[in-house]
């Protein structure tokens, strides 16, 4: 499964894509039977207001509580690989759904970067699926 979005999808919360560069899209392809899904647009409209981790809760910035929403998003996500026996994630940075390395989230009144995986990915790991980081993609 990849994140949507980099596949050229316009599915994220500004309503755009945040596609792969062209040469790491056909090594990728060539590797994988990729799987495009995107867990924010399967639970909320596109575009959106842009959401962080505020503790373990995702708040929008007009501070509504989103977490159920996402963790919507993240449950599709967990039974499509189910089904379809997948085996690896490879997810979009900085997302607080899809990120792996760093997600977006307030801690202590200012935004930052965690050193968290977002929540798709969190949910994913814990169910043996492998995590691959868009930043480590050659
Ligand atoms: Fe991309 Fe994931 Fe955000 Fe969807 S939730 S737009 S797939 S990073």
């Amino acid at each position: 499964m990849i994140s949507k979005c980099m596949l050229g999808f316009p599915c994220r919360y500004d309503g755009k894509s945040k596609p792969l560069d062209k040469e790491i899209l056909e090594k990728l392809n060539q590797k994988y039977d990729l799987v495009p899904f995107c867990p924010e647009a399967f639970a909320l409209p596109t575009p959106r207001p842009p959401a962080r981790f505020i503790g373990d809760e995702i708040i929008d910035i007009n501070g509504v509580n989103k977490t159920e929403a996402f963790l919507k998003g993240a449950k599709e996500a967990l039974r499509i690989c189910k089904k379809e026996n997948i085996q690896i994630f490879i997810g979009k940075e900085k997302s607080p759904s899809c990120g792996i390395k760093k997600t977006s989230a307030y801690i202590n009144g200012c935004e930052c970067k965690c050193d968290v995986p977002g929540l798709t990915s969190k949910i994913l790991q814990k169910e043996g699926i492998e995590l691959i980081s868009e930043w480590d993609l050659t």
